[in-house]
């Protein structure tokens, strides 16, 4: 129930999320602590290019390994890192240690184009985030162009001509920026093409939607949208070779699913194989 309506800043915290917590004042705390003792790790999930069928890059996704409990999904525990603001340590910690795995990665012989990171409104609302980015690049090596950031529609609630700015001086330096869950909010297809986005996510949703025979025209014009602005487009959450065939036949680029792959560890990376 709560991975439904978890969807990022739109519905306010729900404290059903904190099962095991015996308080918010103790959540925050606990993650305080999580992020000094590093027990959010991230799992990365490989993205396949539909024509070659071969992995071109991963997402980082967070996880909590809190001792004595099992593995904490985000949904769990970014709603509440959102509202208290310990998103924004939180998110450092992520894309630095994003940035240093794909440094790994391609010092291993690893061959991919892009690590993407999830990236909250909040984190994207900081002063200091182009330049906390920039430095992040230069202190563990990574080329930018290495780097795709993931924002959903929500980041766009607030100033958007301030962070309309921020997105074009992140593409200026070749960091590539991901419309993530397109489709599942109150999608504006003008921003589309206003904003500096290199790829478009199709929202899960949509995929469930297709097994049902639903929303098939939909998803096909999405495709064709994003094909027609130069966008990359990706389907996240494919689940069947039903939904795959659909997708190939409307020559989406690329998914993201248990399909292919849930999300791995780090090290098992470089001997992945499809
Ligand atoms: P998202 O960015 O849309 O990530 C995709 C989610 O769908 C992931 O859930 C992934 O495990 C799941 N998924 C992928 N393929 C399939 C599939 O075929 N079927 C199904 N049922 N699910 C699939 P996860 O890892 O639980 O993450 C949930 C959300 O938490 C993410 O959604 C993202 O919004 C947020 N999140 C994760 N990591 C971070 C992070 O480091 N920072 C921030 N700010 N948010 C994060
Ligand atoms: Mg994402
Ligand atoms: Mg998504
Ligand atoms: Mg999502």
């Amino acid at each position: 129930v709560s991975k439904e309506i978890g969807k990022r800043n739109v519905v306010v915290f729900d404290e059903s999320h904190v099962e095991g917590f015996v308080n918010k004042v103790q959540l925050e705390s606990d993650i305080r602590t999580g992020l000094k003792k590093k027990e959010f790790i991230l799992v990365y999930q490989p993205k396949i290019d539909l024509k070659t069928e071969t992995v071109y890059g991963y997402e980082a996704l967070i996880r909590w390994n809190k001792k004595g409990r099992d593995m904490i999904p985000p949904n769990d525990f970014i709603p509440f890192a959102e509202e208290t603001g310990l998103i924004i340590p939180l998110g450092k910690y992520v894309l630095r240690k994003a940035c240093k795995q794909a440094v790994e990665w391609i010092k291993m012989g690893v061959v991919f184009r892009t690590v993407s990171v999830n990236i909250s409104p909040a984190e994207l609302e900081q002063n200091d985030f182009f330049q906390n980015i920039q430095l992040i690049l230069k202190e563990t090596g990574l080329p930018a162009h290495y780097l795709e950031l993931e924002v959903t529609e929500n980041v766009l609630m607030k100033n958007i001509e301030r962070l309309t700015n921020v997105l074009i001086d992140l593409k200026e330096l070749g960091i590539k920026i991901a419309m993530d869950d397109f489709g599942s909010g109150f999608s504006n297809f003008r921003y589309l093409s206003d904003l500096p986005i290199h790829t478009l996510k199709m929202d899960r949703m949509f995929m469930n939607r297709i097994v049902e025979n639903r929303d098939e025209v939909i998803v096909e014009s999405i495709i064709r949208i994003g094909h027609s602005l130069g966008l990359e487009v990706v389907a996240e959450g494919v689940e069947t070779k039903e939904v795959i065939d659909f997708l190939k036949l409307h020559d989406c680029h690329s998914v993201q699913g248990f399909y292919y792959s849930k999300p791995l560890h780090a090290e098992e990376i470089p001997n992945f194989k499809l």
